[in-house]
């Protein structure tokens, strides 16, 4: 398993200078160490765990967005028990995405499993911008998210504003 700290660290529980030091120059948070530590002791018992390649992690609310390496999300999702068993580790939600991606990308990921229709960015009169994510058919009670929270980790780890519409009313 790969993490934004040492392996060596990550095993220990501990920070060796180079890796404390990046955490009091703010290269790495608290968050980005806890999770590291937490995911490679429980990489021991589960090899799907073991596969992941974390290169950031961010607390929203009580919910861990996990930012694995680009092009290693797509495999993960074929096993849907990996998300349940990230969630039982971390104790609490997780969502998962890459890092150096897309807006649109971004959004795929955390929308995942529903399919985006569009992404449009619009540009408000006081030349701020909003984007626009809309989702096919209408919202019903059996739908897997809360938008609310997609909007606020958008908002928190991009300073995205986005406004989530259904193609349907
Ligand atoms: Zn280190």
């Amino acid at each position: 398993m790969k993490t934004p700290i040492c392996s060596f660290d990550a095993r220990m529980g501990v920070l060796c200078p180079k890796c404390d030091a990046r955490l009091r120059s703010g290269q790495l948070s608290k968050t980005d160490v806890d999770v590291s530590i937490k995911l490679t002791k429980a990489a021991e018992k589960s090899s799907e765990i073991a596969k992941l390649s974390l290169t950031k992690a961010v607390q929203v609310d009580g919910d861990y967005v996990l930012v694995v390496e680009p092009g290693s999300l797509a495999p993960m999702r074929r096993d849907n028990t990996l998300q349940k068993s990230l969630q039982t580790v971390l104790g609490g939600k997780v969502w998962l995405t890459e890092a150096d991606t897309t807006e649109k990308r971004e959004l795929e990921d955390l929308f995942f499993p529903i399919r985006v229709a569009n992404v449009n960015t619009v540009w408000l009169p006081d030349g701020s911008k909003l984007t626009k994510v809309v989702i096919p058919g209408k919202k019903t009670d059996r739908f897997p998210h809360d938008t609310e929270m997609i909007t606020r980790i958008l908002k928190e780890t991009r300073e995205m504003e986005l406004m989530v519409e259904f193609e349907k009313q």
